[in-house]
């Protein structure tokens, strides 16, 4: 479609010139982004040359009246697989009383019975609700015996499960952890499993549940299914994005088909989950072949993902320093790999022509990944092999100040989730970090201000917290440090707001993030990122000024109008 934008505010995010008036959009194009002066757009949209007459009466010329414009939003971690699957999933009551959680627990059972409901998958209790050794088996026991019941935390990575669960999964004693201290079984003195799951270990053993109850939840990726995942993306602005973990080819052939109904709007980018340097290979092999059949303007593929560590909340992830509650002094939390391992693991994507995103929270997490970037880049030019790699280290919720200066200096891409910046967590993770290294998590202006990329992004995984993927909400957690649905204690906290203040990000490094870094991050900066001549026409008409409504309002902020290909796919002009 063909259309001219003017009259309005637009904050182009072209860091040369990052303010313009008027929008021209040809083809689905950007051909003109600048000044109001009309014989300047029209003589760039092509009117005022001798085809021009016949255009410009088909030119559509809209009157933003002041309007802000700001280019289509990119949300550079999400998880449109794992959200479309939690839809079976049934909400707690958000609650700390365990008797009112197990009665809840009790009654849904009691309502639904298992010819109905053959598995309960709850979700969330509060972390900070059973401490340090998890709650028991035979606690959720108490409240349903007949079939298997899983609940998860709020923090996603802890799951208490049942006694009916592990016995049909045929977890014993005798079965060994995956990955023991990270992704395992917590287990009592006897070693018998408790009922507290680390990661999501029951995973590797769905497989056998299922089969045994003779019922598979409504999990297969269909567009029907994932619909709904992208038309909240369109609702809110959100023209691109990288995919937190593909959840398989289904996932893949259903985007397919929404994209060619017209329901898919969004780029997409998609990472391909692998576990270690041994199944690495076989994981490349499998990106590639899916890049070959699913290569189109919207989807790409072109990144493999590695978790390395587990979370500050479940005293997972890999610290400097030992965990506090560690009675020996010895527990520095889990590392799936060694700065060796992860060295070849980049070598091999970087032969390939491959980027790789990391997950890691910790600051020993964070130090390995720095050590294997540098020993990689070196290895690289001893060898002779060109560096053309991104490395993308996504969460980076705790850094030792001396490893802040790295990612500039090694050309690593920060990626962070922005609601998570104030009280969605809570104080869980004082626990096993402290308070100092509390106060120093979520820390992201030295990395911005040293140069470094950095992009933003959700990284939510399921239907309860979608809403959170509201860009304007989350970047006024990160402005304020204030979360407005899980405000941190007051008396503790003043304003709730949580520490430092000298944390809280800039709404111009938000916006930076959230478009042309972002774009950056998806390799998609020639075409996505910014309003300018030669760009995608991918751009949001805005209710409020973005850089003026007062910082509290900022989640208030509302689409008018949401442009993608130069087409207007949700609002109207
Ligand atoms: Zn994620």
């Amino acid at each position: 479609m063909n259309m001219v934008l003017t009259n309005a505010k637009v904050y182009t995010c072209k860091e040369t010139a990052p303010w313009a008036e008027t929008v021209v959009i040809r083809d689905g194009c950007i051909v003109y982004a600048g000044s109001s002066e009309k014989e300047k757009w029209e003589e760039a949209a092509g009117i005022g040359s001798s085809e021009a007459a016949a255009a410009k009466d088909t030119l559509p010329v809209y009157d933003m009246k002041g309007k802000m414009i700001i280019p289509g939003i990119i949300d550079s971690h999400t998880h449109p697989g794992m959200v479309s699957q939690s839809s079976w999933h049934i909400r707690l009551p958000w609650t700390e009383d365990v008797n009112e959680l197990l009665a809840f627990v009790k009654k849904y059972a009691e309502e639904h019975p298992v010819s109905e409901a053959p598995f309960l998958y709850f979700e969330y209790y509060p972390t900070s609700m059973f401490g340090e050794n998890g709650p028991t088996k035979e606690l959720l026991d108490s409240a349903v015996s007949d079939r298997p019941c899983l609940c998860q935390d709020f923090g996603d990575h802890l799951h208490w499960v049942n006694s009916r669960m592990l016995e049909m999964m045929g977890v014993t004693k005798d079965t060994p952890d995956p990955v023991p201290g990270l992704e395992m079984f917590v287990r009592d003195a006897d070693g018998e499993p408790t009922g507290w799951l680390k990661e999501y270990v029951h995973m590797r053993f769905a497989d056998k549940l299922f089969r045994t109850i003779g019922w598979t939840p409504p999990m297969t990726m269909t567009p029907d299914l994932m619909e709904g995942f992208f038309r909240f993306l369109t609702e809110h602005g959100i023209t691109a994005m990288a995919d937190g973990i593909l959840e398989g080819e289904a996932q893949l052939s259903s985007m397919a088909e929404l994209d060619q109904s017209g329901k898919l709007n969004v780029y997409y980018d998609g990472i391909m989950r692998f576990w270690s340097y041994e199944d690495l290979p076989e994981k490349i092999a499998e990106l590639q072949s899916y890049q070959q059949k699913y290569t189109s303007k919207h989807m790409k593929l072109n990144t493999m993902k590695l978790f390395l560590d587990g979370t500050n909340e479940s005293g997972n992830s890999a610290l400097l320093s030992p965990h506090l509650n560690d009675p020996k002094g010895i527990n520095h939390g889990e590392i799936k790999m060694d700065r060796d391992e992860l060295k070849n693991c980049l070598l091999l994507c970087n032969r390939t022509g491959l980027d790789i995103h990391i997950h890691m929270v910790g600051d020993r997490a964070f130090r390995v990944g720095c050590d294997a970037v540098e020993a990689a880049q070196k290895e690289a030019a001893k060898l002779g092999e060109t560096w053309t790699m991104q490395v993308i280290f996504a969460h980076c919720e705790l850094i030792d100040p001396a490893d802040m200066p790295r990612p500039a200096q090694l050309g690593i891409t920060i990626n962070w989730s922005c609601h998570w910046s104030a009280g969605y967590f809570g104080e869980e993770a004082q626990t096993y970090i402290g308070r100092e290294k509390w106060n120093r998590m979520y820390q992201f202006n030295p990395i911005i201000d040293s140069g470094a990329l950095v992009t933003f992004s959700s990284d939510v995984v399921t239907y309860y917290e979608l809403h959170r993927a509201d860009p304007f909400f989350s970047m006024q957690v990160a402005h304020t440090r204030v979360d407005p649905e899980f405000p941190l204690n007051p008396g503790t906290y003043p304003g709730s707001m949580r520490p430092e203040e000298s944390a809280r990000l800039s709404r111009e490094a938000l916006m930076k993030g959230y478009t042309i870094s972002g774009a950056r991050q998806l390799r998609w900066e020639d075409q996505l990122g910014s309003i300018e001549a030669g760009k995608i026409a991918n751009l949001n008409v805005i209710s409020d000024d973005f850089f003026k409504v007062a910082p509290d309002h900022i989640s208030g902020i509302k689409l008018d109008a949401v442009i993608f290909d130069g087409e207007v796919i949700f609002g109207m002009l």
